[in-house]
């Protein structure tokens, strides 16, 4: 197994000492520390011992590195991609596309050579997304049932105007509203509401369980980056709000309209960094193309449950084939076997300490493993030890 290092994205809704003190990373209080990356995606390859990069050592020789039902299936690049996330500010709403429409889209955007800040497609896959919550968690997570988003449509006056269209229309036209609408409009429309709330929410009288909290943190936010009010804040009163206890996981499939709000996670996803966003954010965003790959379903929202694989071994399954998480809890003085698989995996070592048997090295969490495929190793947990593997179903 090779040792790899994650790449740290410093994007500005990450925390500030979640990540480097998990990293074992000196911190200065105003750095963001959004995401760390395991994997060999371009936007951020993991790095070895010896300082070169996972995607360069797998391009290399991908028969022996992913094996070939994955080189077959995949193209040469590992499936999936495993991150940790911490955020602190919420996240833009946003949608990932079908594996059809990212082949599209990037097909179209590479042949008329678009600014990259501007791109949506940055690679030709799709990225459904799986997490587990490490703390308390809060998101957004596809369209509330009706009845819920009216009534809290209808609970301030100041909605008023929202709320008639919202009834007059179907989901997609509405949302196609008021993602088309001028700023200044929703700026004059949804001011008063800000005023009305604004007390409650600096004094910390609305929940974060209530939508209007969301609405609230993201109007402030705009106000903050010097953003007029957008149609994202709309979408946090229409958009189911998921309290995800820690340890409890959620799927998004492509065409399934999300924000990450606030809490730490860790993240496994299709090998993709393809992003279509819908507004609460300074980034591009393309209307157009969110309208077109959003799914305008109502939901209710549910985590995964997992099955258990043996007495230490949880696994959670998806509906995507690229990837599955296991979550490993092992006692002190407990042995593991890292089973053989055809294609590779992605080892994280999330807390507590791991001797390799036959071999003298240590490991320590945050340590990363890549495993190839037909590879195995044999583990001692020296205390007691939290351990995630990724890999994929072949
Ligand atoms: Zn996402």
């Amino acid at each position: 197994m090779l040792k790899i290092e994650g790449s740290v994205k410093n994007y500005a809704w990450g925390g500030y000492g979640y990540i480097p003190m998990l990293l074992g990373k000196s911190f200065d209080g105003k750095t963001p520390f959004a995401e760390v990356w395991f994997g060999d995606h371009k936007a951020g390859p993991s790095v070895l011992d010896d300082g070169s990069f996972l995607d360069q050592v797998i391009s290399d020789n991908p028969l022996e590195n992913l094996g070939e039902p994955v080189c077959r299936k995949y193209g040469g690049r590992l499936p999936f991609l495993l991150k940790i996330l911490d955020v602190r500010a919420p996240l833009s709403i946003q949608v990932h596309p079908s594996k059809e429409q990212a082949e599209e889209g990037y097909k179209r955007e590479e042949s008329l050579s678009i600014d990259p800040a501007l791109r949506n497609y940055k690679d030709d896959n799709h990225k459904p997304e799986l997490m587990l919550a490490l703390s308390d968690f809060y998101l957004l997570h596809g369209f509330r049932q009706r009845d819920n988003a009216l009534s809290d449509l209808k609970k301030f006056s100041e909605l008023d105007y929202f709320a008639r269209l919202y009834e007059e229309k179907s989901l997609k036209d509405f949302v196609e509203f008021i993602f088309l609408q001028d700023k200044s409009l929703l700026e004059e429309k949804l001011r008063p509401l800000f005023m009305r709330l604004y007390s409650d929410y600096v004094n910390y009288s609305l929940s974060k369980t209530d939508n209007f909290y969301w609405f609230m943190r993201a109007a402030v936010q705009c106000e903050e980056d010097k953003r007029s009010f957008d149609a994202g804040l709309i979408m946090t009163l229409i958009m189911n709000l998921m309290y995800v206890k820690t340890g409890d996981v959620v799927f998004q499939g492509s065409g399934v309209p999300h924000a990450y709000l606030e809490g730490q996670n860790i993240e496994l996803m299709a090998n993709s960094d393809n992003v279509v966003r819908g507004g609460l954010t300074v980034k591009h965003v393309d209307v157009a193309e969110l309208l077109k790959i959003t799914e305008f379903n109502t939901i209710d929202p549910s985590t995964v449950k997992p099955s258990s694989v043996s007495e230490n071994c949880l696994e959670y399954r998806v509906p995507v084939k690229d990837f599955i998480l296991r979550e490993y809890q092992l006692k002190a003085g407990e042995k593991l076997s890292a089973p053989l698989e055809k294609g590779p995996c992605i080892w994280l070592l999330f807390s507590g300490e791991l001797e390799q048997t036959g071999c003298l090295s240590f490991s320590k969490a945050p340590d990363a493993f890549f495993q190839k495929p037909g590879e195995t190793g044999e583990f001692i947990a020296r205390t007691h030890v939290r351990l995630f593997r990724a890999s994929s179903e072949l």
